[in-house]
């Protein structure tokens, strides 16, 4: 099996990646580095960048300039549509919603190539814009401090610095099935941060339970909501 890294020449013997580390994408000494990595941003064109834990402040740069109104999760959350299904939301005032797809996932997984490969298939089609990983998430094992954790590489950190679009810059929403991460993002005053539960359809929970004109676009009818 080849390592996951563009380019790098050491394989993983059979062997050794058969027994305990199934799951590893990486041979020993990338595994070393990506073990670094804070942000990886999905662009269209399989444009990826990685920025790693030493440039924090890089990182935020580049989320700010990036937009989306839905931060969606991918696992159980983005990949409960097809690819091709469409996410076109259309406000009140008669703005696009913007998208991106935000996954959690571990430095030196398969899963972490294959949800980069997944984001990738969904840009491609239009569905979202851009998409990201982070590698961060609380201890399960301490789920109080995990609802309100906030450090660079977490979700709550992603959506805190990700921009939305100008004509809608205070519609920001989050979806995740995941309760720690819903309730660490909604310690962010600005965003709105639903859980989606298992069976529930994402487009009906994007039409009827998310304020989309209810925060300062200007909306003739926005008073109706508050
Ligand atoms: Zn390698």
């Amino acid at each position: 099996m080849q390592c996951a890294t563009t380019g790098c020449e050491t394989c993983f013997t059979t062997s050794e990646n058969s027994k305990k580390f199934v799951d590893i994408a990486f041979c020993k000494p990338c595994r070393k580095e990506r073990n670094k990595d804070l942000l990886v941003l999905i662009e269209s064109d399989n444009k990826i960048t990685i920025y790693q834990e030493e440039q924090v402040e890089e990182a935020e740069t580049a989320l700010n300039k990036l937009e989306a109104n839905v931060r969606l999760d991918l696992h159980k959350t983005l990949d409960t549509i097809h690819e091709l299904d469409s996410l076109v939301v259309k406000t009140k005032s008669g703005h696009m919603l913007t998208f991106c797809c935000i996954s959690y996932v571990g430095h030196s997984t398969i899963t972490r190539m294959e949800a980069q490969e997944e984001i990738s298939l969904r840009i491609s089609t239009g569905q979202i814009s851009w998409g990201a990983l982070v590698f961060k998430r609380g201890s399960r094992k301490d789920p109080e401090a995990a609802s309100c954790f906030t450090v660079p590489g977490s979700k709550a950190w992603f959506n805190k610095h990700t921009s939305a679009n100008s004509e809608l810059s205070n519609v920001k929403v989050f979806v995740d099935d995941s309760d720690d991460h819903v309730n660490s993002v909604d310690t962010l005053v600005d965003v709105q941060s639903r859980l989606l539960n298992g069976g529930h359809s994402l487009i009906k929970l994007l039409n009827t339970s998310i304020h989309y004109d209810s925060v300062g676009n200007n909306d003739s009818d926005s008073s109706e909501e508050n």
